[in-house]
């Protein structure tokens, strides 16, 4: 997509440090880290966010962050953080998976406090959520429904 700052990235218009490649996923280092080593693998193929992204390119970008994970940052944790649309504050509209590697005491916290939901308004929800999925499974089976990324 011509004004996308990953498809530059990915077409090397634009630097940027490079830490894995393959066939459908890269993994670039995050210009603004929220921890050592925190660092982003995108898809190859442009698809703004998560719905529109085809089953095989979420499942490399999974794969590609088990790798940069386990292989190479070798953290005590880690936190995958994956955003979609301005309401998530997905700040560029291609798909892409935060990798933010956790050390023991690393200081950074997770600023999402606990508040324990109530039950009645859970169970609600749950109903109307098994009951949509059902709806949706039915009309569009998963394995020939998957993204529509270009
Ligand atoms: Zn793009």
């Amino acid at each position: 997509m011509a004004d996308c700052v990953f498809c530059k990235i990915r077409d090397g218009q634009i630097p940027s440090v490079k830490v894995y490649e393959d066939d459908k996923t890269f993994c670039i280092m995050d210009i603004n880290p929220l921890n050592r080593g925190h660092c982003l693998v995108i898809t190859k193929v442009h698809a703004a966010t998560l719905f529109e992204s085809k089953g095989d390119d979420l499942a490399a970008a999974i794969a590609t962050a088990r790798r940069v994970a386990r292989g190479a940052l070798k953290p005590d944790g880690l936190n995958l953080l994956q955003a979609n649309g301005a309401a998530a504050f997905q700040s560029v509209p291609h798909f892409h998976l935060h990798l933010i590697p956790r050390f023991a005491n690393d200081g950074k916290g997770f600023d999402w406090p606990q508040v324990l939901g109530d039950r009645a308004e859970l169970a609600k929800t749950g109903e109307a959520l098994r009951a949509a999925v059902a709806a949706e499974a039915t009309a569009k089976p998963i394995a020939a429904g998957e993204g529509t990324g270009s």
